[in-house]
């Protein structure tokens, strides 16, 4: 048996019955990285205080991924997502929305975004929301 495999078979049983890393953990290994980098940009109290909370990000990081109170983990990682998803439909929709060229897009008072083919001219659009009216040029 190789050393890569024996490496392998000994973390999957440290591993076993722990946490190890899930959404929130990359979100923490994200947010540690994000923060150790800002910090090295701000010199000073800031720098060391953006340094400190990165580390505490990593403390939690690791105490998360080997913590065996899975129940616990797992409440907290749905916690994270519950807040978390929202935001990332929004943002990967909103890509969808730059990638579309042959579209334009209106946002409606109410929030809803209007598709109207682009290089139509002027268009009236009915929200199909609320229908309330927007006047554009596509
Ligand atoms: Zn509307």
């Amino acid at each position: 048996m190789g050393f890569m495999y024996r490496l392998r078979e000994a973390l999957a049983r440290f591993f076993y019955g722990r946490n190890g890393v899930d959404a929130l953990g990359w979100a923490l290994l994200f947010a540690q990285l994000a923060l150790s980098m800002l910090s090295s940009l701000f010199g000073g109290v800031l720098g060391r205080v953006l340094n400190s909370v990165g580390l505490v990000f990593w403390f939690l990081l690791i105490f998360r991924m080997l913590s065996k109170n899975l129940g616990k983990r797992r409440e907290e990682n749905a916690r994270f997502l519950r807040f978390w998803n929202p935001i990332k439909a929004r943002l990967s929709s909103a890509a969808a929305r730059r990638r579309d060229t042959a579209h334009k897009y209106f946002r409606c008072r109410c929030g809803a975004y209007c598709r109207v083919p682009r290089g139509v001219g002027k268009v009236e659009i009915t929200c199909p929301k609320c229908g309330s009216k927007i006047f554009g040029k596509s």
